[in-house]
């Protein structure tokens, strides 16, 4: 249903302005809602949103208080985490508490009061662009529409980024199953150094937990590795696999009327690979929609030193050993107190505490490694 066919106020000039999002996930949803003066329409390729699920749903409560106002789809609260190099481990507790979400209910429930807005076309997938206008097929069918501003919102593959030729970010490989877990607490999530170039991890999910791989490499050897390390503590068989993809690295994401957000544009922690929260911060900046440019302006000026940390972080996974994963773990055991002043969502807390970890790292090899990325 268009607009003109609801009872809008037709003397606000914003309602005539046309905006095709395409894709109904989580930062499509979220632009929907937040353009809800506009004439939008939103496209999904599927049939419904979040399907398969890519995501483990470890989110900051901060983030989650958020997406609340729409969904309520919590499974745990989260209070700390143990990170485990393949000799070593260590409980920490951070500033700021996480949550596990539901993603199939979150991408629902936010679809779902995207529509009270806007038009929403399930099925149809953006194709292309012809004679400016949008190319979208529909049901089966050839459908033209047309369109003002197009807001990419198609995930790590999207075709609106090809289409308008954007940059493309690096992407990482991911593997997670959902089965039956000896987890160490219901409240602890589990992350594993020293298996991958990136990590690996385990999120309690009720009796379940999603056990996972991030890696720029072929991820199935390195999860058949990691359940073999974690042995009987898998229990039973595999209930769900998922293989996906996670984008690494902001790109420029405005070009004249067309913007990318989510996970087409990069909007990922570059250090843990979740995107939820970095969508949030970009669907705030929509308040200066049409202005596509400040809203790439005011996104960087906000989150641009948390990116430039974040991808520090990922380039020093590449590049540790697991033996240096074992001393750092050591040490972090002695000094656990740090964490308190860590910021899950803001990896520039590490910030200050720089001076005292060169202070207690005393093997040159690891060192060196740390002093290349400053
Ligand atoms: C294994 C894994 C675990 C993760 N764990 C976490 C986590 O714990 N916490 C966290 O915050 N993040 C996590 N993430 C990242 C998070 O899932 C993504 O950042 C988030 O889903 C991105 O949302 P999005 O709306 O940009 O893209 P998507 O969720 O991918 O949605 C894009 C939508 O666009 C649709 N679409 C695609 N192409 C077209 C087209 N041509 N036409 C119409 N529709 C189209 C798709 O069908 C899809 O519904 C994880 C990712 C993976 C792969």
């Amino acid at each position: 249903m268009r607009k003109t066919e609801r009872n809008y106020n037709i003397l606000d000039t914003d309602f005539y302005v046309r905006v095709l999002i395409v894709g109904g996930g989580p930062a499509g949803s979220l632009s929907a809602i937040a353009l809800k003066n506009y004439d939008v329409t939103v496209v999904e390729g599927h049939q419904s949103p979040g399907f398969p699920v890519q995501c483990a749903g470890l989110i900051s409560e901060r983030c989650y208080k958020e997406l609340k106002k729409f969904s309520d789809c919590k499974v745990n609260d989260i209070r700390g985490a143990v990170f485990f190099s393949p000799n070593n481990n260590v409980e920490l507790e951070g500033k700021v508490r996480a949550v596990v979400v539901e993603r199939k209910i979150l991408d629902r429930d936010l679809l779902a009061k995207a529509s009270e807005h806007t038009n929403v076309m399930i099925k149809t997938k953006f194709l292309g662009v012809e004679r400016d206008k949008a190319v979208l097929r529909s049901m089966g069918k050839r459908v033209e529409l047309d369109y003002d501003y197009i807001v990419g919102a198609d995930g790590v593959h999207s075709t609106v980024s090809k289409v308008f030729n954007f940059e493309r970010p690096k992407v990482y490989s991911a593997l997670q199953i959902t089965c039956k877990f000896d987890c160490i607490s219901e409240d602890l999530v589990e992350i594993y150094f020293g298996f991958s170039d990136f990590f690996c991890y385990a999120i309690p999910f009720d009796e379940f937990a999603k056990i996972g791989v991030i890696s720029s490499e072929n991820p199935t050897p390195i999860l058949k590795k990691l359940l073999r390390w974690l042995g009987e503590r898998v229990k039973g068989n595999i209930l769900e696999l998922n293989a996906g993809a996670i984008p690494i690295g902001l790109v420029s994401f405005v070009k004249n009327n067309v913007m990318l957000i989510g996970d087409s544009a990069g909007m990922v922690k570059p250090y843990t690979g979740g995107g939820l929260y970095y969508i949030l911060k970009a669907v705030e900046k929509l308040e200066h929609f049409p202005n596509l440019k400040k809203i790439q302006k005011e996104y960087v000026k906000d989150l641009g030193i948390e990116y430039k940390v974040g991808m520090k972080i990922a380039k020093l996974y590449k590049i540790l050993e697991p033996e240096d994963y074992d001393y750092l773990i050591g040490i972090a055991k002695e000094r656990s107190d740090f964490a308190k002043e860590l910021d899950m969502d803001k990896p520039s807390t590490l910030l200050k505490l720089i001076p005292l970890i060169l202070k207690i790292v005393k093997k040159r090899r690891i060192l060196m490694k740390l002093s290349s990325l400053l």
